[in-house]
């Protein structure tokens, strides 16, 4: 009797849905299962945020509508932050714009801008979210393909004319989900050029900018100036501070787009719960040798992993950021039967390429979200088969 609305049949289809009802199924059954599937931090929010939460949830004032935009605090707090980080200085009552976590805004960021016939820039793979704010706002995403020979960037020059014309916005996201490459300044650099000579907003996904490894630190693309003129960029508290429950990101970036994502924003939610905000700034402001700590244990995983893959002669290469590592199937192979036989035969769970995107065939993703003993017990099983 009611029909799906055609933009919500146009989405695509979920394709993690047999692997989750396997696992499902195989845990009902009692099987120990190894999830390697999963993007969330297996580790608690440190402490002092949360009693940071704690105290501000006690104080009535705490518990109104957050309808001013983000707590001003807050917004200075990412602007503090940003400097010391990046170096770059931004206005806290114009540049910086907190989210119910980022994943809303960048799939809310399409609204702003887009008219049905118009197109998104996507990089395939890419985290769905791009593709479904894309199509949720009647515009169309055109995909860029990643591809290992070239490092997993999009090849700019390769986008037709007529794609062009009608692109209004693209999508990056260094360091990635799900291929866990990085971008240095002269792919930005390249790419702010290309934004201003066709008109086109960036849209940069710096999720994993504080989760990196062997001394690297990743860029933010305000690092180069002209970049001001044409894009906005997502952070989360979500990687960084294992909070992915609590819901807290933010914009930020050229003052036209994120007035434009503010007044979205306003039709739809009415803010972040101002204990979080209060608990966020904490987090932001307070020791961060937590970051540390994680990434210590990240990249300790990471070298686990990556030996026992060596051992079982598995194509991958280690990830300088991010907790993925993004795996070659056999030749041939398809990746989601290969992500099957693998929970079937092993009980291991892991992420199918494809489901992130038709360039994401013939490559599974593995979390670095369980213990290093499970990650061994991972590889044992695989010598098996
Ligand atoms: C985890 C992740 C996010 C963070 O989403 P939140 O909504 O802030 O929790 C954003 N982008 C990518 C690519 C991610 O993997």
């Amino acid at each position: 009797m009611f029909k799906l609305s055609k933009k919500l049949q146009d989405l695509p289809p979920y394709l993690f849905l047999e692997i989750d009802k396997a696992k499902r199924k195989a845990r009902a059954a009692g099987r120990d299962i190894i999830d390697l599937g999963i993007g969330d931090p297996d580790q608690p929010t440190p402490r002092h945020i949360i009693e940071a939460l704690y105290q501000a949830s006690l104080d009535p004032a705490n518990h109104r509508y957050a309808l001013d935009q983000g707590m001003p605090a807050l917004r200075c707090a990412i602007a503090v932050w940003y400097k010391d980080r990046f170096n770059v200085s931004l206005n806290p009552e114009a540049e910086v714009l907190p989210l119910i976590g980022s994943k809303e805004g960048l799939a809310h960021f399409p609204l702003a801008f887009l008219n049905p016939g118009d197109y998104t820039l996507v990089p395939d793979p890419c985290y769905p979210p791009y593709k479904g704010g894309t199509i949720l706002a009647g515009a169309k995403p055109y995909p860029l393909p990643l591809l290992e020979g070239n490092a997993f960037l999009p090849d700019l020059k390769k986008i037709p004319s007529a794609v062009r014309k009608k692109a209004k916005l693209v999508y990056v996201n260094y360091p990635n989900n799900p291929t866990a490459a990085t971008a240095e300044k002269p792919f930005y650099k390249e790419l702010v050029t290309f934004a201003r000579k066709n008109k086109i907003i960036i849209v940069s996904d710096l999720a994993y900018s504080e989760m990196s490894y062997d001394g690297y630190r990743p860029s933010s693309i305000f690092e180069i100036e002209e970049a001001r003129e044409v894009a906005i960029e997502f952070h989360s508290l979500s990687k960084t501070y294992n909070m992915t429950g609590w819901r807290l990101g933010w914009a930020s970036g050229n003052e036209k787009l994120i007035a434009a994502l503010a007044k979205v924003k306003s039709n739809i939610d009415s803010g972040v719960f101002s204990a979080v905000q209060l608990a966020g700034i904490v987090a932001l402001s307070g020791p961060q040798d937590y970051v540390k700590d994680m990434c210590r244990l990240y990249q300790e995983r990471r070298d686990c992993l990556m030996q026992g893959l060596d051992s079982l002669g598995w194509q991958a290469k280690p990830p300088k950021a991010t907790f993925y590592v993004w795996i070659k199937v056999p030749k041939g192979k398809d990746s989601l039967k290969f992500a099957a036989a693998l929970l079937d035969k092993t009980n291991i769970v892991v992420t199918p390429g494809i489901g992130f995107g038709r360039y994401g065939q013939g490559y599974i993703r593995m979390a670095l979200t369980v213990t290093k003993d499970r990650i061994k017990e991972a590889v044992e099983r695989l010598k098996k088969i």
